[in-house]
């Protein structure tokens, strides 16, 4: 394994660590006490500076832009991002859109280029991505009852759909819907971009998480698509590839997922570290960092965080390498660890911060509210182990490696 990156790549690094520091972590408190308007005027100016900076969208594929970083790059660009929550929208790249690109720029006609992706690229619009149903497990989606019936030239979508995060404000929705119920379970569904102006979409509500429903880009929209009538060339690659297209968008999806929970991850440490040095528990001068338990909760997390980070950057490397599918082994093992390295990080570093831990005066409350789904989403923790354990076992039952980090092809 190699994680050398060029030297133009650590000057990016360099610039984007900086520039988080002293740009993007100071509009944190409007974000946690503010309102949205002063909030979005920051964001605007942060971006605005970025441009200046010509590192709007690194991550896009270089077609439409971007720096066509390999997955290794990528996903050091998006540790340095999540080191705040708005690190990824300051820099345009944030989730739902990054993954929309992606997919719209691979499956999408010269049409759809011109008229979604142009925009999107641009910063010009938000769009999101309406899969899950309340009423189907997400964890199964197969199990989908959106139907997207076809009428002369036009698509029909009937369907109700949630957690379509960003829907509020979002210029698109990209919907997976159910276009042949005759056909086998993974060729029955499409994809379907679906303007939000056109008649019989929805917004119903921002589902309210962990106490707060939130606005605008920082949502879950919970949306109902009724004789929702968009044209045919709004399909996003061919009828039935909407299970293609989602495994497209997921897979080295999960890569950016886990650098960004590793940004969040050290810089929750870090917060810890100085708050055990600084907080003085006895009157001659004894701290935190003196107690044995907090040295052993330091040394714990500093442990966990760098074998995180080393199995991520291995499967951004391996992926790099031998491509997503011969690395499923490797992607669905820093699903499950690192999102729980990471919610144990910002647990403890609550700990340590005591009764300011659970306050909006730091940014480790908002991450334990907003993080939890990080077990939930993008394949549940117990998916992932299900189906990581089965083909290894499977695989030393056949004679060969249940070694991780070899690729499973
Ligand atoms: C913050 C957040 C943002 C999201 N953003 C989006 C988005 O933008 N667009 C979108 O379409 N969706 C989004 N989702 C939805 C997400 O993809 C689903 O929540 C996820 O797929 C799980 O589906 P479910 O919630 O229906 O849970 P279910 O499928 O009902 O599963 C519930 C639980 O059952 C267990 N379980 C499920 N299957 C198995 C199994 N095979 N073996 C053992 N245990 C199992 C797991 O513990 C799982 O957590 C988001 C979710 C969250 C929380």
């Amino acid at each position: 394994m190699d994680f050398e990156v060029s030297e133009k790549m650590q000057t990016i690094l360099g610039m984007v660590n900086d520039f988080v520091e002293s740009d993007v972590i100071p509009i944190e408190g409007e974000m946690l006490h503010g309102d949205q308007e002063t909030v979005d005027a920051l964001v605007g100016a942060a971006q605005k500076r970025v441009r200046q900076m010509e590192l709007w969208a690194p991550n896009h594929p270089v077609e439409v832009g971007g720096l066509g970083l390999s997955m290794l790059e990528h996903g050091l660009l998006t540790e340095a991002l999540g080191r705040s929550p708005l690190g990824h929208l300051v820099f345009g790249c944030q989730a739902p859109d990054a993954g929309n690109v992606e997919i719209i720029h691979k499956y999408g006609t010269p049409e759809q280029h011109e008229r979604f992706l142009r925009p999107l690229v641009e910063g010009e619009v938000r769009s999101c991505f309406s899969m899950t149903e309340p009423e189907n497990p997400g964890s199964n989606p197969a199990m989908m009852s959106t139907t997207a019936r076809k009428d002369g030239d036009d698509y029909v979508i009937n369907g109700h759909k949630w957690f379509s995060s960003a829907a509020d404000g979002a210029a698109f929705a990209v919907v997976m819907a159910i276009t042949d119920p005759d056909a086998p379970p993974y060729s029955r569904a499409s994809m379907i971009i679906v303007p939000t102006d056109t008649p019989g979409f929805e917004l119903i509500r921002n589902v309210s998480v962990m106490g707060h429903s939130g606005s605008g880009y920082a949502t879950h929209g919970e949306v109902s698509y009724q004789q929702c009538r968009v044209p045919r060339a709004n399909l996003l690659g061919g009828e039935g590839d909407g299970f293609v297209i989602a495994q497209d968008r997921l897979g080295p999806g999960r890569i950016h997922h886990c650098m960004r929970w590793l940004g969040i991850a050290q810089r929750s440490f870090e917060m810890m570290c100085d708050r055990a040095n600084e907080r003085q528990i006895r009157p001659d001068g004894g701290t935190l960092a003196d107690r044995q338990v907090i040295q052993h909760w330091v040394a714990e997390t500093a442990a966990e965080i760098s074998g995180a980070r080393l199995m991520t950057l291995n499967a951004a490397w391996m992926i790099d390498e031998v491509g997503p599918k011969a690395s499923r082994d490797e992607i669905s093992a820093i699903k499950f660890t690192v999102a729980n390295v990471m919610l144990r990080a910002v647990d403890r570093a609550i700990q340590v911060h005591g009764a300011l831990g659970v306050t909006d005066d730091t940014i480790l409350a908002y991450w334990y509210r907003h993080e939890r789904a990080a077990r939930i989403y993008d394949g549940a923790d117990e998916v992932h182990k299900s189906s990581l354990g089965r083909r290894l076992l499977q695989r030393r039952a056949t004679g060969g490696s249940c070694r991780l980090g070899t690729g499973s092809e």
